[in-house]
């Protein structure tokens, strides 16, 4: 299809078969899942590329299941299929209260989780939750499927290890065990973008992974063993001052974000300890 009023295109795909074929065969060739980030860098005119391949259709790439050990999320699932997912909602609770916390519904309605990890930004909503939760990351091309672990996805910012020719199917997610917490801090209660957002797992080791205060989402493996170890809070906190490396930005302040950051790794160890429930 070729707009009336524009020289984009959008190709339609018969099939995942299909999609992954023109993936290979078609340099240049932009995949376009709920559109709610590509809308916006084609409106401020950020994006060169004409020709976009309509992911949408393809049922199969919002799939939200367990298959064996792991739970399985399609990279077309939208923020308000995890927020109804009864499997999300009991193995990713985390999952689910970043998924509430993006935009506002239509973005929830139309942005896809495939999108966010694609589109990298270190302000990504969900990307510390699939940190904490060490999970992997499904690609596909037309040769074969392989398999990322999260955190080895991104190179650099918004660079990844994906192929011009793959795509994301989707996410799995192991058993996580241990409470899962979530909190994004932004300028206001809804649509802002996140200043800080982390997430973490209170296990006997504990994982705590933050966007928004380096180039990519980061786990703070140095923070996460003087925890394990048995350091205070207070000493958890001086290391992972040391850990993050934000910046100053339109969004926030360095010396803001690391006060966050630490605030947040208080209130993470607090409201996860003494038997609360956390949801
Ligand atoms: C008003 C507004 C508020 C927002 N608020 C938030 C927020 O609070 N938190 C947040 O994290 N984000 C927010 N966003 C950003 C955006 O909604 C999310 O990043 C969303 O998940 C993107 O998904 P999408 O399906 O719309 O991606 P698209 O815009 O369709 O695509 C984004 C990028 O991913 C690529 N892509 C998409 N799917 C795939 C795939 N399966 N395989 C390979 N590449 C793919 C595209 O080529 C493109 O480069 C907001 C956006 C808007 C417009």
């Amino acid at each position: 299809m070729r707009t009336a009023i524009s020289r984009l295109s959008l190709v339609e795909p018969r099939s995942l078969r299909h999609a992954l074929r023109l993936m290979r065969d078609e340099a240049g060739l932009v995949p376009l899942a709920g559109c709610t980030d590509l809308y916006v860098a084609l409106n401020d005119g950020a994006l060169r590329a004409t020709r976009f391949l309509n992911l949408w259709p393809i049922e199969e790439l919002r799939v939200i299941e367990p298959r064996g050990p792991v739970l399985f999320i399609g990279a077309l699932a939208t923020y308000s299929s995890l927020i109804r997912s009864a499997d999300v909602r009991r193995r990713l609770p985390m999952l689910v209260s970043a998924a509430r916390e993006v935009g506002g519904r239509q973005v929830q309605n139309r942005g896809t989780l495939g999108g966010n990890i694609a589109n990298g930004s270190p302000a990504g909503d969900t990307l510390p939750v699939l940190a904490a939760a060490e999970a992997t990351v499904v690609l596909g091309s037309a040769t074969g499927t392989r398999r990322v672990p999260f955190t080895a996805f991104y190179k650099g910012y918004r660079t990844t290890v994906m192929r011009a020719d793959e795509l994301i199917l989707g996410i799995e997610v192991p058993e996580v065990e241990g409470r899962q917490w979530f909190c994004k801090v932004g300028t206001r209660g809804a649509q802002a973008i996140s200043k800080v957002v982390m997430a973490a797992v209170r296990a006997p080791h504990p994982r705590v992974a933050l966007g928004s205060v380096a180039p990519t989402v980061v786990r703070v493996p140095k923070t996460e063993a003087a925890l394990t170890g048995g350091a205070s809070v207070d000493e958890a906190r001086t290391i992972l001052m040391s850990e993050i490396a934000p910046i100053d930005d339109i969004r926030s302040t360095a010396a803001y974000r690391r006060h966050v950051a630490g605030v947040l790794l208080g209130r993470f160890w607090e409201q996860t300890a003494a038997g609360r429930p956390v949801y």
